[in-house]
């Protein structure tokens, strides 16, 4: 089959590699799609937990051609969305309940096989069956279950006033998750006008743009909204002084919420002091976990919608554009069909 490899010194390429065959609990999907993100370029440069080389892909949508020995013969012909994590269950975290520190942590996609390709194979288990769904919405899964994590570790109180950096999928997402789980008011910023505009179209109550040149203007203007502060600053952009920005815009006795991949070795200037005396609340955010069914729920009942998300396709011969549209401003989400 084919498939798109990443390999050390940031090179990729379309090989021809051996179809994967379902061992004991597993099937093999046929890929109908898979969602490019951020995430993909970190691991083609060898960050995040890339294990070099790689065939990537972890927002996956297939179809079930082949079924390993003892999985359910009904799984055969349905579309399936797919956690792509896989926790030992054997190690501390996992013995302590804490799955999403599995010391043996396998994400598909990142450091295994994942979706783009024509067939991957993942445990039957993890997958969730959404014949019944719009492919579009489907393909926006596991970024959704990303989401709702977030959420889940956010921990909103009700009537919280929020504030997210970065309309991105992720954003967009969040901004009408977070709206669905109680915020009184969500606020984007973000610098691309057109991502505004749809976050307003999804429901996002305000938006501010972010002049790159001068950041500290839309800083005043988003103070001016909240001058004490928002409950909960969400930092979804992975930019240094963004996260240093999100803090001095978090109320006192807010928590921020940093759910933008930054580069490894990074660093923010954040004052100990504010934290201390503001009692602020940092918290972190870095893949799904036991979220699939409620994002696709959540999917489902259309209160996350994700029209006008995705802004390109691309395929085996085009995926250098899906790498490109990473750093176009004027593209958000662009899909892989093999
Ligand atoms: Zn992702
Ligand atoms: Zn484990």
């Amino acid at each position: 089959m084919k498939a798109i490899v990443f390999r050390e010194g940031s090179q990729w390429a379309v090989e021809d590699v051996p179809t994967p065959e379902p061992g004991p609990g597993e099937v093999r999907l046929q890929i109908l799609r898979t969602g490019v993100c951020g995430t993909d370029e970190h691991l083609l440069h060898g960050g995040f937990i890339a294990t070099l080389p790689l065939i990537p892909g972890h927002e996956m949508l297939g179809r079930v051609d082949a079924i390993g020995d003892g999985v359910d013969s009904r799984l055969l012909g349905s579309t399936v969305a797919v956690d792509n994590t896989i926790h030992c269950g054997e190690c501390e975290p996992c013995l302590s309940g804490r799955h999403l520190f599995c010391e043996n942590f396998v994400s598909l996609g990142c450091n295994a096989p994942g979706g783009f390709a024509e067939y991957t194979v993942v445990r039957a288990a993890k997958t969730f069956v959404v014949d019944d769904l719009d492919p579009v919405a489907s393909t926006f899964a596991e970024p959704t279950a990303c989401a709702m994590h977030g959420a889940d570790v956010l921990a909103l109180r009700p009537a919280s006033d929020v504030l997210i950096f970065g309309a991105g999928p992720t954003g967009l997402i969040l901004a009408q998750l977070l709206k669905a789980s109680g915020a009184a008011r969500v606020v984007v910023a973000a610098p691309t006008a057109s991502k505004l505009e749809l976050a307003e179209s999804l429901g996002v109550d305000v938006t501010v743009q972010v002049d790159r040149t001068d950041p500290t203007g839309a800083e005043a203007e988003l103070r001016a909204l909240a001058p004490r502060g928002f409950d909960a600053v969400v930092e979804a952009t992975g930019s240094i002084s963004v996260l240093e920005s999100a803090v001095r815009l978090t109320a006192t006795g807010g928590t921020v919420l940093v759910y933008g991949l930054a580069a490894e070795d990074a660093r923010a200037a954040i004052s100990p002091y504010e934290i201390f005396s503001r009692e602020l609340t940092l918290k972190g955010s870095f893949a799904q976990a036991f979220t699939m069914r409620r994002a696709i729920d959540v999917l489902r009942s259309g209160a996350v919608r994700t029209d006008g998300i995705i802004t390109d396709t691309v395929g085996f011969d085009d995926f250098g554009r899906a790498l490109a549209n990473l750093h176009d401003s004027s593209q958000i989400k662009t899909v892989f069909v093999p």
